[in-house]
Parts: C-alpha cells; sequence; structure tokens
C-alpha cells in the first residue's frame, strides 16, 4: 500500500510585491500512520486530520526548534485532540474519546468538543534547548467568539491566531480518510507600509504593466485581498486531490508567470513518536514510589501504553525498585537498562 501513496510535501512561498507569505501541505503516509493505530469514528477523524494539516503549518511558519503541540479539550463525547509536530517535521497524533459515550456519523465540531460551552483550545511551544527554569509557552483560547461557538478547526485556529499572534492568518483545511490537507496564508508584520518599506523589489510588478511608483501602498493592500480570494476558490476536493504544486500552479498561476512569487525547497512531514521507556520510567518516577506500590500491589506490575504509537512498556517489581534505587533517581533515565543487556 505504501509505494501506491503520494509523497507528504510541505511547500512554503512568499510573495514579492507585498509581505505575504503561504504554504500548501498534503500528507498521506504520515496520516496513515496514525490511522491505522486507531479506530476513530468518522467525524473524528476528519477534525484530527484537519489539526494535523494546520499543526504542520504552523509549525513550519515558526522560526523556534522544539515541539509545537495543538491541544482541543472539549466536553462532548470527545475529550481531547492532540498533534504535536517537532521542528524537524516529525508529528504524531492521538483522539481520546468519552468513555461510553457515541459519535454520530454526522456530529458537529460543537457537537463534539463544546457540548456545554467548556471546549478550549491550546498551542503550547516546547523549545528543545530549555534555559534552566524556562517553561514552555501555553497559549489558550475558548471554541467560541463574540459571534457564538466556533464551528470548524478552521475557526477555532483563526480565532486562536488572531487572540495570540495578531497577525493576520487564512487556513484552509481538509481531511478524509486517506489525505489531510491545507493551505495557510498569512500577512507579515510589515504589511501596509510602501514596497519601498518591505526590502522587496518592485521589479516583478512592473512586468505586469502595473504601475510601480508611488503605488506602493496600493499593491500591499492588494496582493492580500487577491490572494485570499484565490484561497476562497480553493474546494475542499482540491485540497485532497491534488499536490502542492499543482495547487500552486492553479491559484497562483499568474505570479508565478511574473516571477512574482519565491517557491521554497519542500519539507517532507512524517510521522514518529519520541516515547522510549527512559521517558516512561520518568514519567512513574514523577508518581512517586508510594503510588507506583499501590499499582504493583493491586495489578502485579505495572503496564503504560502509549497513546500516540499504541508501544507497551512493562515494569515488574524488579523494574519498579530500580526507579527508586538513589542511583538511578540521579541519573534520571535507565530503567530499563537491565532489559537490554
Ligand atoms: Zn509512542
Amino acid at each position: 500500500m505504501t509505494d501506491t501513496l503520494t509523497p507528504d510535501t510541505l511547500q512554503k512561498f512568499l510573495f514579492d510585491a507585498a509581505p505575504v507569505r503561504g504554504e500548501l501541505v498534503r500528507m498521506e503516509t504520515t496520516w496513515q500512520e496514525v490511522l491505522r493505530r486507531h479506530a476513530y469514528p468518522a467525524p473524528v477523524r476528519r477534525m484530527l486530520g484537519e489539526m494535523m494539516a494546520a499543526a504542520a503549518l504552523l509549525s513550519a511558519n515558526l522560526k523556534f526548534n522544539g515541539a509545537l503541540v495543538m491541544q482541543l479539550h472539549g466536553d462532548g463525547p470527545v475529550r481531547m485532540l492532540v498533534v504535536e509536530c517537532l521542528s524537524d517535521m516529525t508529528m504524531r497524533a492521538t483522539a481520546k474519546l468519552a468513555e461510553g459515550e457515541t459519535v454520530a456519523e454526522d456530529a458537529t465540531l460543537t457537537q463534539m468538543v463544546n457540548a456545554h460551552g467548556h471546549g478550549r483550545f491550546a498551542i503550547t511551544l516546547d523549545p528543545k534547548d530549555k534555559l534552566p527554569g524556562q517553561q514552555p509557552y501555553q497559549g489558550i483560547v475558548p471554541l467560541a467568539d463574540e459571534h457564538g461557538p466556533l464551528g470548524s478547526i478552521c475557526a477555532v485556529l483563526e480565532h486562536y491566531m488572531q487572540a495570540s499572534e495578531q497577525l493576520d492568518t487564512r487556513l484552509w483545511l481538509a481531511a478524509d480518510d486517506r489525505v489531510a490537507a491545507g493551505m495557510l496564508l498569512q500577512k507579515l508584520p510589515s504589511y501596509g507600509g510602501t514596497i519601498e518599506g518591505t526590502g522587496h523589489a518592485p521589479a516583478q510588478v512592473g512586468e505586469t504593466g502595473a504601475p510601480l511608483v508611488g503605488h506602493g501602498r496600493a499593491q500591499d493592500l492588494d496582493t492580500w485581498d487577491r490572494a485570499c480570494q484565490l484561497g476562497n476558490t480553493l474546494k475542499t476536493e482540491e485540497l485532497l486531490a491534488e499536490t502542492p504544486d499543482t495547487l500552486l500552479h492553479r491559484l497562483f498561476w499568474e505570479d508565478l508567470q511574473d516571477s512574482g512569487l519565491r517557491v521554497f525547497e519542500p519539507l517532507t512531514p512524517h510521522f514518529h513518536c519520541s516515547c522510549s521507556r527512559p521517558k516512561v520510567a520518568g514519567m512513574l518516577q514523577s508518581l512517586g514510589q508510594d503510588e507506583i506500590g499501590s499499582i504493583l500491589e493491586e495489578r502485579g506490575n505495572v503496564e503504560i501504553h502509549c497513546d500516540f504509537c499504541g508501544q507497551r512498556y512493562e515494569f515488574d517489581p524488579v523494574d519498579c525498585a530500580q526507579l527508586f534505587t538513589t542511583a538511578h533517581v540521579a541519573t534520571g533515565a535507565g530503567a530499563g537498562a537491565h532489559q537490554q543487556h
């Protein structure tokens, strides 16, 4: 099956006539790696796939070395959606459903995660090399704005971006059983100044015959509006079916023809779970010896399954005793060392 999949691609681009940047992403393999590990109802799959496309777009958009974690905390039949994207485009995702509750085939986002108005959305930026005492940055918004509940992942994210980054950002997202895809357009902070002020040479604009001198501001504003209008012509089916390269040519062929669009080397999103025995050991240590002792008493051993990849980690009484020896706590890792020999 793998060899029939289209390679996963994230394509960044930048307009020369104005400080507007964009990205297109399309993932099959990465998305399939998530889906084959879990059996989610169709509306949950769509919601998670759209979040995955959005996480790739936002992560690639940041100059930041670390993990971007998107969490949707639900108060309905879906309790939690988590997507993580690292700077190298490594991704993983999972959803947690409320036990004993069912998700209707036609369930809306509000019904799934904001049934009682307590749903909220969070983005955490966790730097790879944290300074001593440095906490990860987290921004949280409710799943509603002044007009009422937000009905799509797209609306939730655009609301989030406006509340936190205060940059005009537009998103188009789509996901089905095969593909997770999306497009992002963003107006950069220097927008609204003259072309001279942006540092972008206006030469490409002149080639189209458009007036240059004294019209810098007008040209700027037009580029953002035009790019968004073109984005609005994008159909969900198109986003799912076509590669970023095809879509880029379809939407912005005029800019490409005039060399008014800078297209960067594509990035490659891929699935990888960073869970490990030492990390699970660290988590068990943080629970404390009493807690672990009572689990052992009840079940004979401690068994942990990774929510993202399904990997099973088992700690027998000997392993658990080692977690709390002085030597082990001092190094903070290596709980499974004796098993690896
Ligand atoms: Zn894992």
